[in-house]
């Protein structure tokens, strides 16, 4: 927050809304949303596996994760705006429907790119660059071709999953990456694999799951990438958006651990966004 607002990006902050249970259900089970809402503890902290520990505010603050992304794809999809990001934690694209993990509760893109469709934008895409595979997004997403996943991703990593051959109804692309990999491979990779499949799908709107953990400072990952390599990928999306689904583009924030490596490579991101 503190990086946005020095870039002079604060400019037109809207705070989110806690994500309604009906909205949760979208994509969780109604038995599962009720467990996680019970979840968090009155003091101390309650662990759901060794990676996703919930503290007194760590239910609201999911809430609003997941809201955050449902009032931006609401208020692109009635044409209020073309392009939001979501500065939200905790992330989602580990969430898989009837599974919390790898820190994330909800699966908030999935959960805004169901509340998209019932507001007529029918093909929803997201691409993910987070360092690690969006499981819980292809979970949610492989047996429906009216939405898509692209995905890359480090593997050999958490949480294992994300193969090139793990394409769901020919709707889901991975491309994973090889740890210590070029920049320009990885970008070669995002245009040949992702772009690709991306520009095929011919979507209405794109969600973009922005974790920032490829930088080359995150100490969760071995990549090498730089801010301007997230703002490559971001114009590159913004390309296939605008010819495909007017322009229209929601990023929500995912992984990024390393604080100076985060704060850059947001605002690269953020910038890049907003560029008409
Ligand atoms: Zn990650």
């Amino acid at each position: 927050m503190d990086a946005l607002t020095d870039a002079g990006l604060d400019g037109e902050t809207v705070a989110a809304n806690e994500a309604a249970a009906t909205d949760l259900e979208r994509i969780h089970p109604a038995g599962h949303v009720r467990r996680i809402l019970e979840a968090s503890p009155a003091a101390g902290l309650n662990h759901l596996d060794p990676d996703t520990v919930l503290s007194p505010g760590s239910v609201r603050a999911a809430r609003l994760a997941a809201g955050a992304a449902l009032d931006a794809v609401r208020s692109v999809a009635r044409g209020e705006r073309k392009r939001a990001f979501c500065a939200v934690r905790p992330p989602g694209h580990h969430a898989e429907p009837d599974r919390a993990m790898g820190f994330c509760l909800f699966s908030n893109l999935a959960i805004a790119a169901c509340a998209a469709q019932g507001l007529g934008l029918a093909r929803v895409a997201v691409i993910d660059f987070d360092v690690h595979h969006g499981n819980g997004t292809q979970a949610a997403f492989e047996a429906d071709d009216s939405l898509f996943l692209g995905s890359i991703h480090q593997s050999p990593l958490y949480p294992g999953t994300g193969e090139a051959s793990e394409t769901g109804v020919g709707n889901i692309v991975n491309a994973p990456v090889a740890p210590h990999t070029d920049p320009r491979a990885w970008r070669s990779a995002f245009e040949g694999r992702l772009m690709a499949g991306l520009d095929a799908f011919r979507p209405d709107l794109v969600l973009i799951s922005a974790g920032f953990d490829a930088h080359r400072r995150d100490p969760l990952a071995h990549q090498s990438l730089e801010a301007e390599d997230f703002a490559w990928a971001t114009r590159a999306v913004l390309t296939v958006a605008r010819r495909h689904a007017k322009g229209r583009v929601v990023s929500s924030l995912e992984g990024g651990y390393d604080l100076e490596g985060l704060g850059l490579s947001a605002v690269a991101h953020v910038q890049a966004l907003a560029e008409e």
